[in-house]
């Protein structure tokens, strides 16, 4: 059982009170809007440069290992802004299975909680990596969604350490999303989840980013 967290964006809040300091989603670098029947309102897709860490969103996506205790690259930043209690909480999670999600508070990240997933090891692509990283965008949409976040914002999964070449990683990633959407939307009217970020860590890995979803 997860301890409770309030659903609503808390630093969306800070945000409006104007405080000085206030985190802030970075401008996009591209977005785009899907109109769906089924929606009130377009749903929007982002690219953002920054740190996952610094982003006020109702959830962040973790590439994290099979493990769940920590590692490097963006899962080590993850747990050094969390603090101590997150893997803590990951210790009873026992580790997550390649194309999985597990979920847990996000503790002293500005977010309100982490989405744990393990990408796939790059192999050369022989090896269903392509359905496995899928898996893992479209877990973490469907938890977002049962769970009613407004927000959601996915690391490149699998293209660190993981060693997935990036402009492959990319089109898994855009496709793997707008269709996990548009499902989603197939079956709820008026979803609550209304932004995925695409957050890169690089200016380049940005505008790979920008080139895929604009033709996709
Ligand atoms: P994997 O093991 O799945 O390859 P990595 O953490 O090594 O995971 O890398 C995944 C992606 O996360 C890479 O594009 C890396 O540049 C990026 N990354 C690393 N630190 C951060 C961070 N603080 N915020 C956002 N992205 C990050």
């Amino acid at each position: 059982m997860l301890p409770e967290q309030p659903k609503t964006n808390k630093n969306a809040k800070v945000n409006q009170s104007g405080m000085s300091g206030a985190l802030a989603i970075p401008a996009p670098i591209y977005t785009k809007s899907i109109r769906i029947e089924t929606q009130d309102t377009p749903l929007q897709l982002a690219v953002v440069q920054a740190d996952i860490t610094k982003l006020p969103v109702d959830a962040i996506v973790n590439a994290a290992n099979s493990t769940l205790l920590g590692g490097g690259g963006v899962d080590g930043a993850i747990h050094r802004v969390a603090g101590p209690e997150l893997l803590a909480y990951c210790r009873t999670l026992n580790g997550c299975a390649t194309g999985e999600v597990k979920m847990s508070p996000a503790f002293k990240l500005p977010s309100h909680y982490v989405l744990h997933t393990v990408g796939p090891i790059w192999h050369g692509g022989g090896r269903g990596e392509a359905e496995l990283l899928a898996r893992c965008y479209q877990g973490a949409i469907a938890l977002a969604v049962a769970h009613e976040f407004t927000s959601l914002a996915f690391p490149a999964i699998s293209t660190g350490v993981y060693g997935y070449p990036l402009m492959e990683a990319t089109q898994v990633a855009v496709a793997a999303v707008q269709e996990s959407l548009l499902q989603q939307a197939a079956i709820h009217k008026n979803l609550a989840l209304k932004q995925v970020i695409f957050c890169c860590f690089s200016a380049a890995d940005a505008k790979v980013y920008a080139q895929v979803l604009q033709a996709s």
